[in-house]
């Protein structure tokens, strides 16, 4: 299982940097895709390194299908697959529908759903070649049940659950499973501003979650034990209800 090639977008910092170390330190070689914000990535890199792992940093933005394209073509995704790829990026831009401006609207939609198609396309058909592969979409338990103030990232992280499923038929024959996880409140520097007192009492282990507890679910769904799962959306969340 050692050796395959990974791509975790987000993978700076919060759950995808939790889950960018944990394919690391499993011997993957993993690219570790972030936006804008060098300092997390560079930190990040270094800690792999140090560990003895394989990473390097590729920044673009995933809305941005020229970028990704151009970065994809240096790491020549043809002629060396990614058979790993973590779908983490994205943004919550918080509000009742009323307060929600089109570009948080826009952001928040193209950042997950725009993101998932221009990366994952044009990995897609070098992993089916390989006949062995494994897409983890992260989602989020509003996509699964709703969340107030959360309408833009709901629809963004239900059509990531949509196009998991759908995606997993398309792939299952070529032994590429395609799942998702829908994290409940996990501490990053997303979740820093969510009323944490009010989410407690929906939380049965009255708790928020960890990092490095999602990243060991999404290595679960990695390795060759899972692999009869997949078109599953798979919750991680102390219970939440
Ligand atoms: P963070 O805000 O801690 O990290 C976000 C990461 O995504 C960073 O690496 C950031 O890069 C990158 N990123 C953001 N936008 C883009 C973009 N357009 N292109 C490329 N990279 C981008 O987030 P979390 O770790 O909390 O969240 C990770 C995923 O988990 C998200 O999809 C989120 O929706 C989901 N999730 C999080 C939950 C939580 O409670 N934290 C709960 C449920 C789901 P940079 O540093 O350069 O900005």
């Amino acid at each position: 299982m050692k050796g395959r090639r990974a791509l975790v977008t987000g993978g700076s910092r919060g759950i995808g940097g939790a889950i960018a170390l944990a394919l690391a330190r499993a011997g993957h070689e993993v690219v570790i895709n972030y936006r804008s914000r060098a300092t997390e990535a560079e930190a990040l890199l270094e800690q792999i390194r140090q560990e003895s792992g394989t990473a390097t940093l590729v920044p673009f933005d995933v809305r941005d299908r020229t970028a990704v394209n151009e970065a994809f073509a240096r790491l020549d995704v043809d002629a060396r697959p990614f058979q790993i790829l973590v779908n983490n990026a994205g943004i919550a831009r918080d509000n009742p529908l009323p307060a929600i401006e089109p570009a948080d609207w826009t952001d928040v939609i193209s950042t997950t759903l725009d993101g998932f198609y221009n990366v994952t396309r044009p990995l897609l058909m070098p992993m089916l070649r390989t006949r062995w592969g494994r897409i983890i979409n992260v989602s989020s338990v509003s996509g699964v049940m709703g969340n107030r103030g959360q309408v833009n990232y709901s629809a963004a992280k239900a059509g990531l659950i949509g196009a998991t499923r759908s995606l997993s038929l398309e792939t299952a024959k070529r032994n590429v499973t395609v799942n998702a996880i829908a994290p409940g409140l996990i501490e990053t520097e997303m979740s820093k501003t969510a009323p944490l007192e009010e989410i407690l009492q929906r939380i049965p282990m009255r708790r928020i979650g960890k990092p490095e507890e999602v990243a060991a679910l999404a290595m679960f769904l990695v390795g060759e034990q899972a692999s009869y799962i997949t078109g599953q959306v798979i919750g991680i969340n102390g219970g939440l209800v």
